[in-house]
């Protein structure tokens, strides 16, 4: 088995009635599980691909943007109090650390309470933070993964992940605008799960949060990837298939699935996949 799971599309942190959820995956490689980014709703994300939390035994965190974080400490909490006992390997930019150690300060009532009254483990004990950086980050049980510093400004550390296993490449861009080193980073792979924008409902996105100084739009549109760039770094890259995520704007009922997918077939003629919250997809 070697399958990558979208738990949320949606790119930002915000939801609202009837939206997708913020950004988290589950990759699956025989029997181990990795969790990548743990946005709201990851827990829950999980648990519906029949995957109970304590059996993640890796996390990676691509950047630290909340709709790829904020709910990493719930989701760890929440596997402790589900019989989490082994540690758990977090990989995540600098500064992930400040935010676990925070979460268990903010948690320290209810954890001390548990470890006495229940008699459980310290949860402070079950995560491994590990910092993140380019190059391989795991090499173990047949299972590579590589990662790519890519382009997401303000933010300087912000990866892609490529994923090597049973003769089968999988990558995720991760948020990034259009950059061109992921071309090769992703030549040849079976799957490319890249984020994507549509230009045209920028600004009423901005509008709808009330940001309209122009600081948001700017901010989607340097640092994210439209969705006819996705198409046109698959094709460079040869890739076997497609899955776009992260769809900024990703609430608007005016964006149709053929709206976003028209863009994309500017630049991609391969096999194409438009992601939604629980989608599975084989490598
Ligand atoms: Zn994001
Ligand atoms: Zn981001």
């Amino acid at each position: 088995m070697f399958d990558v799971a979208l738990l949320g599309v949606k790119g930002g942190p915000a939801i609202a009635p009837g939206s997708n959820m913020p950004t988290s995956n589950v990759v699956r490689v025989g029997d181990r599980v990795i969790l990548v980014d743990a946005g709201l709703g990851a827990t829950q994300g999980v648990c519906k691909q029949g995957v109970h939390p304590r059996e993640v035994d890796t996390i990676l965190i691509t950047h630290l943007h909340s709709d790829h974080y904020l709910e990493l400490g719930p989701f760890l909490h929440t596997a402790w109090v589900g019989g989490l006992t082994r540690p758990v390997r977090v990989i995540g930019p600098r500064g992930l650390g400040a935010y676990w150690d925070g979460f268990l300060v903010s948690m320290a009532f209810d954890i001390d309470l548990r470890i006495e009254d229940e008699g459980r483990c310290d949860l402070r004990g079950l995560a491994r933070i590990e910092e993140l950086s380019e190059g391989c980050v795991l090499d173990e049980d047949g299972l590579r993964i590589d990662a790519l510093r890519n382009h997401h400004p303000p933010i300087d550390e912000s990866y892609a992940l490529r994923f090597e296993a049973e003769g089968k490449r999988a990558v995720l861009s991760g948020d990034t605008a259009y950059f061109e080193p992921l071309i090769e980073f992703a030549k040849g792979a079976d799957l490319l799960v890249h984020e994507a924008l549509l230009e045209s409902g920028v600004d009423a996105l901005c509008a709808a949060l009330d940001l309209t100084d122009g600081r948001l739009k700017r901010h989607l549109m340097q640092s994210h990837s439209a969705a006819q760039e996705a198409g046109r770094i698959a094709s460079m890259a040869g890739v076997g298939h497609l899955a776009l995520t992260h769809f900024v704007p990703g609430a608007d009922p005016a964006l149709t699935p053929a709206l976003w997918e028209a863009a994309a077939r500017e630049t991609w003629q391969g096999r194409l996949t438009l992601g939604r919250d629980g989608m599975r997809i084989e490598v």
